[in-house]
């Protein structure tokens, strides 16, 4: 069945030849310190995708990882690899998770194509690369070839424009970007005279942030700022309500049809915001009072500003976006259908485990004689263990702890707690 080229990562990480002492050599070597962004589409349904280039821009800044150039988490439903043409070396590779993966396990993508907007950004190369969008398959989980595009970074077919030079307020700096996460906070909904509110929001958002552990202890790692985006309309759309607001990112309630699930389909709109910006990490704050909000790895994370729950919000979907992380509640009511997650393997998602290949996951941190699966009782209340629910399903799915900040905003459970520190050891020098 599978005509798509095979492309199994592993093998090519075993054949890296520069060690990481080595790697701001190897960024300098064949990187330049600005981005190369990649604007794609996705379309498709159900059953297949396939991706086509938007447009590739040339962007002055690189803000991601200058020493780990390959992403060995092996996290999220696609991955972009860049390729030296000479020598067919990976150079640089990095996953990420879309929204049109999320549309494609709902029910209407069963009977519709749809194409949605995608971008990804790369440290923009100093000679000739192949750069490849490869997706990942819900029945074997590898990855398998959606896009190859032959880059010249001399290209006349490179966008080199300046775009909207936006207000952004630094809230904190601890450094270098190339060595620092830079997490930056969009402004969605806030109109011209609500900037001020815009800019409050997003330090008391930090604030939230740093009070939490893991991020407590690494505050010093981050640098974040606010991009200060203008809106014509306050607030977002509530389409089940027949509200639609002329608002700078496009957001809305009633993704998928569900009440609470506010995210935009709008990618370009985001990149275009964060142009000029150092960015690792996106936040989009919405000026708007509802519960509600959503992440995806690697690519946004968006919640409302004025929920009395906001903060915890905002934790827990940063936990999606930054770190890779699944939701550990299985009760409430979600869009996708039963088949999310295929139990007969294991996902990638670092705080769930089918138990398929449990050693890849938190075995090495459950302590002596802890009974696999753990029981949900009084003794093992405060445990590190493996509870059956998780990931939307009560059953074959296992989560790290009974309560933890990816199910109920507890606090984070020690094994999102060590994904959220990995994930930020991997953007250090
Ligand atoms: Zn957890």
């Amino acid at each position: 069945m599978k005509t798509k080229r095979f492309l199994l990562l592993l093998p090519l990480l075993l054949s890296l030849p520069f060690s990481p002492g080595r790697a701001q050599g190897a960024f300098d070597a064949f990187f330049e310190p600005k981005s190369l962004r990649v604007d794609f589409v996705l379309s498709g349904n159900a059953t297949h995708q396939t991706a086509a280039l938007l447009q590739l821009r040339e962007e002055p800044v690189w803000a991601g990882p200058v020493k780990n150039l390959l992403d060995t988490f092996f996290y999220g439903g696609y991955y972009v690899n860049v390729y030296h043409r000479a020598s067919r070396q990976l150079l640089y590779s990095r996953g990420f998770n879309t929204l049109f993966e999320e549309w494609r396990t709902t029910a209407q993508a069963k009977t519709e194509t749809q194409a949605w907007t995608n971008s990804i950004s790369v440290p923009y190369p100093k000679e000739a690369v192949t750069v490849e969008i490869t997706g990942r398959s819900r029945e074997d989980m590898l990855f398998y070839s959606l896009l190859r595009l032959e880059v010249d970074p001399r290209s006349i077919f490179i966008d080199r424009g300046a775009l909207k030079a936006n207000r952004v307020t630094t809230i904190q700096y601890a450094g270098e970007p190339s060595g620092k996460v830079d997490l930056v906070f969009l402004a969605e909904g806030y109109t011209e005279g609500e900037q001020e509110k815009f800019v409050a929001d997003a330090r008391r958002f930090t604030e939230t942030l740093f009070a939490e552990a893991p991020y407590k202890a690494r505050r010093g790692d981050f640098n974040v700022r606010a991009v200060g985006l203008v809106s014509e309309e306050s607030g977002t759309d509530v389409s089940g309500e027949g509200v639609f607001r002329q608002t700078a990112l496009n957001s809305g309630y009633y993704t998928f049809g569900l009440d609470r699930y506010l995210t935009t389909p709008d990618m370009k709109a985001v990149r275009d915001a964060v142009w000029n910006v150092p960015t690792d990490a996106i936040f989009i704050l919405v000026n708007a009072e509802t519960y509600g909000g959503g992440g995806m790895y690697n690519f946004y994370a968006i919640g409302t500003a004025d929920n009395a729950r906001t903060p915890s919000v905002f934790v827990h979907e940063l936990g999606h976006s930054f770190a890779g992380l699944a939701d550990e509640y299985f009760t409430s009511e979600v869009a996708y259908d039963e088949t999310f997650y295929n139990l007969s393997l294991e996902p990638w998602e670092p705080n769930i485990t089918t138990l398929t290949d449990f050693e890849a996951k938190w075995k090495n941190l459950l302590p002596k004689d802890t009974p696999i699966p753990t029981p949900d009782t009084a003794e093992y209340a405060d445990s590190l263990g493996v509870f059956e629910g998780g990931g939307y399903l009560s059953k074959g799915i296992y989560r790290p702890k009974v309560h933890c900040a990816m199910r109920d905003y507890a606090p984070f459970c020690p094994v999102c707690s060590r994904a959220i520190d990995q994930m930020i050891d991997f953007f250090l020098f």
